[in-house]
């Protein structure tokens, strides 16, 4: 095989596929381009949602949207047309292929299948060592994250929680889900001290994928998520017989350790390493869409040095007081959910989690929610002197993966 390219692409999941992707469809498609991954044979090992008003990044592959969405605790039900959003399913699965089968057409176009153990650069060139083997390219592009050397980054000076899920996809028996409403949380379900809550997206009106999520720093026993599964479906969803058809388990850090998002020259970081996670929400699509966008631009430019946007710093600082309270008093996350979903309209929850809103609106989202939790955590970061944003360093090479 070649050792020499134009591009490696370090990773080959949501950020690494969306960019060879990208790339194919730019002027940038005859570029030699290497895609390293462990294993290129990807199951249906997670499904892509998110909100959106624009076209879609992919919509020969959107296997679901919806219109309408819904937000249920013990205060009640909160249901609302989201127009001009929309809220969009991909499987993982089909993405894979999708792509996949796009990137087979192209003879400049390498997949290997390997353990990354190294990714460096001189002035001169970039590599990475796979299975023993090194490989050049004049950039390479790395979305290979390493989840412990990020916890342990994470010291006394981050926020680092834990976004936990185990979800089935069932098909029951009778007719009992309204399919144009996904319900993004349902915290009836004890909250043990955490956020805990349940995530029903409706396919049809006898199948849906539900998931148990949890926000905390420790993970639970695989049976728990299944009980609390079994239990919530018995409970809420209602007395009828269903089967299993998928499983899907995930964990995402919800985290303000500051990710690398501006690259040395010639190793770009991607996805959930260059940031692209919201930390208050894990919802990481649609910012590596972006992100791919600004590189592929930035790279047909000639651009010497390739930056991603980050959040401004305002929403970053928001999203560090989410993360206190979920870390010191994850008790009182469910009321501070309700209040935001009770109070507000869902278009404009949508707005500002995509961080779209005015500073007029963000004050008033913040004065329909309880006080004492925001301002505890507000003290408690300054008296503790602790970070509350992402700050833009330098990727470096002992940053890379074990
Ligand atoms: C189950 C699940 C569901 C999610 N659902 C949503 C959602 O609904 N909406 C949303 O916005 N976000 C969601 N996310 C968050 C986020 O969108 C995904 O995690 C997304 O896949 C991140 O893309 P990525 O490319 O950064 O990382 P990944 O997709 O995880 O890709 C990283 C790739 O690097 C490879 N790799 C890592 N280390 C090495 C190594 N040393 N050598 C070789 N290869 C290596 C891995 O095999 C992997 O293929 C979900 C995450 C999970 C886990």
């Amino acid at each position: 095989m070649e050792t020499t390219f134009d591009y490696i692409i370090a990773g080959a999941g949501c950020a690494g596929l969306s960019l060879a992707y990208a790339l194919s469809n730019s002027i940038l498609k005859d570029k030699k381009l290497l895609i390293v991954d462990l294993s290129h044979q990807k199951t249906n090992d997670r499904t892509w949602c998110y909100w959106t008003k624009a076209a879609s990044n992919f919509p020969e592959i959107v296997y679901k949207s919806w219109s309408n969405l819904a937000f249920i605790d013990d205060q009640g039900k909160v249901q609302s047309a989201i127009a001009p959003y929309r809220y969009e399913m991909i499987r993982g699965i089909d993405f894979y292929q999708f792509v996949y089968q796009q990137l087979e057409q192209q003879d400049n176009v390498h997949l290997l299948e390997g353990r990354i153990n190294n990714i460096d650069a001189s002035a001169e060139k970039a590599w990475i060592d796979v299975n023993g083997q090194r490989f050049f390219a004049d950039r390479i592009f790395d979305s290979c994250f390493n989840f412990s050397q990020l916890q342990s980054s994470a010291n006394n000076n981050y926020h680092f929680q834990l976004q936990h899920f185990l979800g089935w996809t069932i098909t029951t028996d009778e007719s009992v889900f309204a399919e144009d409403t996904a319900t993004l949380m349902d915290f009836r379900t004890p909250q043990k001290g955490n956020a805990r809550f349940f995530y029903v997206l409706p396919i049809s009106e006898r199948k849906a994928l539900v998931e148990y999520t949890i926000f905390s720093s420790n993970l639970l026993n695989k049976s728990d998520y299944q009980e609390a599964l079994k239990t919530y479906i018995h409970e809420q969803i209602g007395q009828v017989d269903y089967q299993i058809e998928e499983e899907e388990y995930g964990i995402i850090p919800m985290t303000d350790v500051p990710f690398p998002v501006v690259s040395q020259k010639r190793i770009i970081p991607l996805g959930i390493r260059a940031n692209a996670a919201k930390p208050s929400t894990g919802y990481a699509f649609l910012n590596i869409q972006q992100q791919v966008k600004e590189i592929v631009e930035q790279l047909i430019k000639g651009s010497e040095q390739i930056t991603t946007k980050s959040s401004r710093s305002r929403y970053q600082f928001y999203d560090s007081l989410l993360l206190h309270i979920l870390e010191e008093e994850g008790h009182v996350s469910a009321s501070i959910f309700g209040q935001l979903f009770h109070r507000n309209k869902m278009k404009t929850i949508l707005r500002f989690l995509s961080e779209q809103t005015h500073l007029w609106e963000e004050a008033l989202i913040f004065s329909q929610l309880p006080k004492l939790p925001f301002l505890k955590a507000l003290y408690q970061i300054k008296l503790n002197n602790r970070n509350v944003t992402n700050s833009t360093k330098v990727l470096s090479s002992q940053n890379q993966q074990a």
